[in-house]
């Protein structure tokens, strides 16, 4: 089958850039070796919620693709978003002051605290410093991702290698002018020496409870409010790379009780029964910027500029790159917040011609690799 672009890896980045570029009239593949939302996303909470950070490019992108998310998901896949307000704690006094520098300057509509939540606080949650926003999101994770890919050709089998012969991408049988790597913190499959992305593990819980929450929490963990099926999500873990074997596997019972643990520092809640695990693999680039662009053939550009490893400097734009790959990767803990911004970004690359933001570009590590190579 003979496709425009072939995506590999249907996680909410994969599933997201699929969505745009069918609607734009390309011909898509999108290909998971475990199904749809296997990976990181189906495990995801997917809180919608902004980042409260200091000045940089992270903090600008952020704003951006949180707006851009919440607009997404609650108008075009309404039935798959809860939508309520949402309430970040502190839990440091440094996180204290950069919140506060966050409040004099933040555009987003801010609301007081509604009673009904407010009583069920603890008394460490009521005294930190805090932020209520009037609109946060948590949307369905899994649905949404297949809700994205309808009318997607999906082909479930695990890529093992690409092939490019003249002007044409092959994965096994299936061939397409360009590739978009989606494959989040899973083993790479063209070489990449420079790219090291961090796999953070994550294990989040629904629970059953008879406490009613009105308010999106973000404290220790995340807490969803109470869903029309009286579920409450509950997450998320963050391990830094660390991957269960089957020689040391998870221990489920260790995450529910932190997880648990953490919850209780923010609310009381009663009658809890633990009604679903989910857990996967997050995948967060070193610079906590995420990833879109081409990828640098390592190989290629030190065959063609060998005076780059001992210390020359050759201009980026010189670089080669594996011809027609993107790659969207590097979302860390807010895959769901920066697929939309993401997505809708490599759908104008590919369709409209307009140049990617230089600052996502994979090509910085391939720089400071170099760099460390001297
Ligand atoms: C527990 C948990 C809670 C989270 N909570 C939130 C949240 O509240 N809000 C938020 O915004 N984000 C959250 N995240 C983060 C978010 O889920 C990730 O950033 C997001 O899933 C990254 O999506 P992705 O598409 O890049 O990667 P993934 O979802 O990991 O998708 C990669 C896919 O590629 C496939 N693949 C890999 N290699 C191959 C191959 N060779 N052949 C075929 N297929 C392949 C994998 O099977 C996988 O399905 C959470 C993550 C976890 C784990």
């Amino acid at each position: 089958m003979v496709y425009d672009v072939i995506i590999i890896g249907a996680g909410i980045n994969g599933c997201t850039s699929a969505y745009f570029l069918n609607k734009a009239g390309l011909k898509v593949a999108l290909i998971d070796k475990g199904g749809i939302a296997s990976g990181g996303s189906g495990a995801a909470g997917a809180f919608i919620s902004p980042k409260i950070s200091k000045e940089g490019v992270l903090k600008e992108i952020m704003e951006t693709a949180h707006l851009e998310a919440l607009k997404f998901y609650t108008t075009l896949f309404p039935d798959y978003t809860l939508q309520k307000p949402l309430l970040h704690i502190t839990k440091t006094l440094e996180e204290g002051k950069t919140l506060r520098g966050f409040k004099n300057e933040t555009t987003l509509n801010l609301t007081s605290l509604d009673e009904n939540m407010e009583i069920l606080l603890t008394d460490e949650a009521k005294n930190s410093e805090s932020i209520c926003f009037s609109n946060g999101a948590v949307v369905d994770a899994q649905g949404v991702c297949h809700a994205l890919v309808e009318g997607v050709d999906f082909y479930q089998y695990e890529v093992q290698s690409l092939h490019y012969e003249e002007g044409v991408w092959h994965v096994g049988d299936l061939r397409a002018s360009h590739i978009v790597l989606s494959i989040g913190a899973y083993e790479k499959i063209i070489p990449l020496p420079y790219l090291t992305l961090r796999g953070i593990w994550g294990h989040r819980i629904d629970i059953q409870t008879s406490t009613k929450l009105p308010t999106i929490l973000h404290h220790y963990v995340s807490i969803s409010p109470t869903s029309r099926e009286n579920i409450m999500a509950i997450g998320a873990t963050h391990n830094v790379h660390y991957m269960p074997t089957d020689e040391e596997p998870y221990d489920i019972e260790e995450g529910r009780k932190e997880l648990l643990e953490k919850a209780s520092k923010t609310v009381n809640l009663e009658n809890i029964k633990i009604v679903h695990d989910y857990a996967g693999l997050r995948s967060g680039s070193n610079d906590y910027v995420p990833l879109l662009g081409s990828l640098v053939d390592a190989q290629a550009t030190l065959s063609l500029y060998p005076q780059l490893q001992y210390g020359r400097a050759v201009t980026s734009s010189a670089f080669v790159n594996y011809p027609n790959v993107t790659m969207i990767n590097g979302s860390g803990g807010y895959g769901f917040v920066l697929a939309p911004y993401l997505a809708s970004r490599l759908k104008e690359y590919l369709v409209d011609k307009k140049p990617l933001d230089e600052r996502l570009s994979p090509a910085r590590f391939f720089a400071r690799w170099i760099k460390r190579k001297k």
